[in-house]
């Protein structure tokens, strides 16, 4: 299949979401780039996004809280070019009422191609990526042969 080019800016448009035995994680994380994090677009899930605001002490954009559709939210954005990098700590120990919509965002993550980092170790590796400062090619299959795969003739 051809591809096709998205640029994610040198400003990116970044999310946050932390499940709540993750939150803490996140939180410090999220804290310890304060400085990086600043100079990019934040948005994040509800009760993630309240936490954040607090500890950070710049605006965050905030969402529905995940298990009211803050993911599908975020989801939405990705589809619509709105959020171009998803830092998702969701918990590999638990069983949630919104496991679908956490799977729904997971896909598309993949499916539109954004860095996507689940846990701590990933996140420092891609905060700390020069890519964090300059304008990056995304590069996506040309959906349309998918879009209109029915059409005859
Ligand atoms: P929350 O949602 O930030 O509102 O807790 C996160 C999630 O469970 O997806």
């Amino acid at each position: 299949m051809e591809q096709n080019k998205i640029t994610i800016e040198r400003d990116k448009k970044v999310a946050l979401v932390a499940h709540d035995n993750k939150k803490r994680d996140l939180i410090e994380w999220a804290n310890f780039n304060k400085t990086l994090l600043s100079h990019h677009t934040v948005y994040a899930t509800g009760t993630t996004g309240l936490l954040l605001e607090e500890e950070l002490g710049f605006p965050i954009h905030k969402l529905e809280s995940g298990p009211l559709g803050g993911d599908q939210q975020i989801g939405a954005k990705i589809v619509d070019g709105d959020i171009d990098f998803l830092i998702f700590f969701w918990d590999p120990l638990e069983s949630l009422s919104h496991d679908p919509d956490v799977k729904a965002l997971l896909r598309m993550a993949v499916v539109w191609n954004i860095p996507i980092a689940c846990n701590r170790a990933t996140a420092d590796f891609m905060i700390s990526s020069p890519l964090m400062d300059e304008e990056y090619d995304r590069l996506l299959p040309k959906y349309d042969e998918y879009r209109y795969r029915m059409r005859s003739g």
